[in-house]
């Protein structure tokens, strides 16, 4: 009972196979718990021959996937994380979507995957999110949780590149993000990522490798980990699954990208809106005895995670070495809040966007 159409976009042709019912009903837009409820369809596409072929939107649904199937043995994985909103007129915004895009082809290139031309990721996300704006929340400080991503789909278990992928789209609605400040521990034995490795990639095995050292972390009483340099465990690259910021002396600090650091949009995004506010910014190494020493003088403000999943995560406190360092409260004057509030009127539309990071679907 599947209404079959064809879609075209302007450069490419996608089967439409709506589904005859929606889910939405099932979803109390009010109260949406992160990553649950899945929208009603999503974009699949197939890299065979050496063509994406086989562009689809379908109702979102299992896999039916090989025992031999090689991502699932070697992890050539990779995925993205982005939001759609909705502005006052009802219209879904993308924001900087072509980055994602363009992140989705390092993360492809360094795992030896196909990369994926621009007009199918964005043509397929696009053609999507038309399929499903219902599902794009309009609640205050709710938004539609993008996830593309791509797996190797041969079934043959040599190590070797899969010449065959499949690559999906699907999408959730997402709420406000409410949660304490977290506590971070710095870790100084494992390490997420090291000098010539995949730390750029946004790569399964990634996340894969740091849920160890972060249960630990918390069984000691933490939330989440700062990551150091994997060679002398000195100078801080990220935190948990965010890049990391700190205000010292009225300046933005944070650790310049380098292979072993994802190059987050929201931490390119704050570093700009910053810049554009006359913000002094230092990308740099930063060490934890910097962050350290600046907690007890007073001269480090804050310490913050940037990344799109909740935009902006200012800390609590910072133990290193079996001491705790508390961090000042926040309040309305600092930057995070401050820049919190621009990029949500940003991608919401409520305010003009200088920067051309907000696209209309
Ligand atoms: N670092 C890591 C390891 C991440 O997984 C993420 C989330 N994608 C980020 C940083 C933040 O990146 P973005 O701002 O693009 O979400």
């Amino acid at each position: 009972d599947l209404i079959c159409t064809a879609m075209t976009t302007d450069l490419l042709q996608i089967e439409l196979r709506k589904g005859s019912s929606s889910r939405i009903q099932e979803v109390d837009f009010n109260n949406l718990p992160f990553g649950k409820h899945f929208s009603d369809h999503m974009f699949v596409a197939d890299f065979v021959d050496g063509q994406w072929q086989n562009l689809q939107i379908v109702p979102f649904d299992n896999f039916t996937l090989s025992p031999a199937l090689s991502s699932l043995h070697y992890g050539q994985a990779i995925f993205e994380g982005m939001k759609a909103y909705k502005n006052e007129a009802g219209e879904v915004l993308l924001f900087r979507a072509i980055d994602n895009f363009r992140r989705m082809n390092e993360s492809a290139a360094r795992m030896c995957m196909a990369t994926l031309p621009e007009e199918v990721f964005m043509g397929g996300l696009e053609a999507l999110l038309r399929v499903d704006a219902d599902w794009v929340p309009s609640q205050p400080g709710s938004s539609l949780y993008i996830r593309p991503y791509m797996f190797a789909t041969d079934t043959f278990l040599g190590v070797a590149p899969s010449k065959t992928y499949k690559f999906v789209i699907f999408t959730c609605p997402v709420g406000t993000y409410y949660a304490k400040p977290p506590k971070l521990k710095v870790e100084t034995e494992y390490i997420r990522s090291a000098p010539g490795g995949v730390g750029f990639a946004k790569c399964a095995g990634n996340y894969a490798g740091s849920l160890y050292p972060t249960l630990l972390a918390q069984q000691a009483g933490y939330d989440q980990l700062i990551w150091t340099d994997a060679l002398t465990h000195q100078y801080i690259e990220e935190s948990g699954t965010m890049n990391i910021m700190f205000m010292i002396d009225g300046k933005l600090v944070t650790p310049a990208v380098s292979d072993s650091i994802l190059r987050g949009v929201t931490r390119d995004s704050i570093i700009q809106i910053a810049k554009s506010w006359g913000v002094t910014v230092e990308e740099r190494k930063v060490s934890v005895d910097e962050v350290i020493q600046g907690i007890e003088n007073g001269h480090l403000t804050e310490a913050f995670g940037a990344g799109t999943a909740v935009v902006v995560s200012p800390y609590s406190l910072i133990g290193y070495n079996g001491h705790d360092y508390l961090l000042p409260e926040p309040t309305d004057e600092s930057f995070s809040r401050k820049v919190y509030h621009y990029l949500s009127d940003l991608r919401t539309g409520r305010i003009d966007d200088p920067f051309g990071w907000v696209t209309k679907v």
